[in-house]
């Protein structure tokens, strides 16, 4: 066999014949001709036998590696004239457009970034992480399922921060599905309405959302004076299929959500209900620990700064030195504990097995106990849970499974760590839709069928 032949079958590229190999001291080069006479437009389906001139040199695209070998492939490319998108090089079978990767190369990295972290990834493959992110971006454009828009019928709208504090995704999470259907860089109000434009496209209520108020109540008002002037737009066909919106506690989601499908039960997610209480507790030990710092024993304050995880984990889940920690906690009384005591009983109301009627009972126990706490953070805690009692309780007559929510909510914000390193909130939220998204990713063995048992 000539080795231009047998090249050709083992970079497995379509639509090619190789012209030739050489090797350079650190790759080999596999120069390659299209086979198609015609000319592709690389933005759109536009093609043409007319060619405007070829590109004086290769364009070069790295491939999977061979043994140890760094591979390239090289090829003339031609230009075309497209009417729309203006002169530009022809598209190639085996690589997206603006990529200086093969498929099966962006595919293994695809794969790779969804199952393991930074480090592993950039050695093993020889590429440096922004790379990786801008690979992600264009597999996951190419491969997420076109229909994951369709047949919502309960969704969560959550946000989720992204690199420092003030970086923003705002996700959507199909329920039933449990997957991640769609997100965008930024939170709150607009970042839902772009949700509802994108889920009806040119639907007039999605294209006139109410103006953006501090708080739900004023959105209302808006919403109020628009209905005096004028008809209000029918509520779009997807956004009216939506039978329940689970959210977080803030006004911005739900003033979208009431918006775009008036219909819809606005849920409470019980996730949130517990990370509010959480970030109360949080506040009063913090509080304490910067009175301890000031006292006299300062020794004091760096054994008790140790305590934070004993305090917001579940009681179940601490190790045998965070347990013994909340025990000497407990001892000593005082604001911690009593605040340790009333984040676990704004938990308990989320234990699986209890109807809506003993929710109720609970929530309205738990809400005089923390009108009474005397601690700041909690009596606001109170009062936000009142204002949502009615979406707690929704929650829980729907039955939005707490359990599986916190799951796909942890899986998130694991990804989102591993994304801090890009360059973009387009390539951090692409990876939360490689991971959660309906997406399948097949490695290059399996794209191609190799005929041989391949796993
Ligand atoms: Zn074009």
């Amino acid at each position: 066999m000539r080795v231009t032949s047998a090249f050709s079958r083992l970079v497995r590229l379509p639509g090619v014949w190789v012209r030739q190999v050489r090797f350079a001291p650190d790759r080999v080069v596999v120069e390659v001709a299209l086979k198609r006479r015609r000319l592709q437009c690389p933005r759109c389906a536009f093609s043409t036998a007319a060619r405007k001139d070829t590109r004086p040199v290769h364009s070069v695209w790295r491939h999977l590696d061979l043994g140890v070998w760094r591979l390239e492939i090289h090829c003339r490319r031609r230009r075309l004239r497209c009417p729309r998108h203006g002169v530009l090089a022809e598209a190639v079978p085996f690589a997206r457009h603006r990529a200086h990767f093969t498929r099966d190369f962006e595919c293994l990295v695809a794969w790779l970034a969804a199952r393991t972290d930074k480090s592993a990834i950039c050695r093993l493959l020889r590429v440096d992480w922004d790379t990786v992110g801008r690979i992600v971006e264009r597999v996951c454009a190419d491969e997420l399922d076109p229909a994951r828009l369709q047949e919502l019928y309960d969704i969560g709208v959550d946000e989720v921060s992204w690199k420092r504090q003030h970086n923003y995704l705002t996700l959507v999470a199909d329920h039933r599905r449990g997957k991640i259907v769609w997100g965008t860089a930024g939170a709150g109000e607009k970042a839902a309405d772009r949700f509802f434009a994108e889920l009806d496209p040119g639907s007039p209520r999605a294209a006139a959302p109410p103006p953006t108020g501090q708080d739900a109540d004023s959105s209302l008002s808006a919403r109020a004076r628009h209905a005096a002037d004028e008809p209000e737009p029918a509520v779009a066909e997807r956004a009216g299929k939506l039978e329940a919106i689970s959210l977080d506690m803030g006004p911005g989601y739900a003033a979208a959500a009431r918006w775009h499908a008036p219909q819809a039960v606005i849920c409470i997610d019980p996730y949130h209900v517990v990370q509010n209480a959480n970030k109360a507790l949080d506040e009063v030990r913090r509080a304490y620990w910067n009175e301890l710092r000031q006292s006299s024993d300062p020794q004091a304050a760096k054994r008790f700064k140790d305590a934070r995880w004993s305090l917001l984990k579940a009681p179940s889940n601490l190790t045998d030195n965070q347990a013994a920690t909340l025990h000497r906690i407990k001892a000593a009384g005082g604001e911690v504990w009593r605040a340790y005591t009333l984040k676990e009983a704004a938990r308990a109301i989320f234990t699986p097995g209890l109807t809506v009627a003993d929710v109720e009972i609970l929530t309205d126990r738990l809400l005089s106990r923390l009108a009474r706490s005397r601690l700041e953070p909690f009596i606001r805690l109170g009062k936000t849970i009142r204002k949502q009692r009615a979406g707690i309780l929704a929650a829980i007559r729907l039955g939005i499974n707490q359990g599986r929510t916190e799951a796909l909510n942890n899986k998130v914000r694991l990804i989102i760590r591993r994304a801090y390193g890009f360059h973009s909130a387009h390539a951090a939220l692409a990876l939360v839709m490689l991971t959660c998204g309906p997406i399948t990713l097949r490695l290059p063995h399996q794209l191609h069928a190799v005929t041989s048992p391949s796993h």
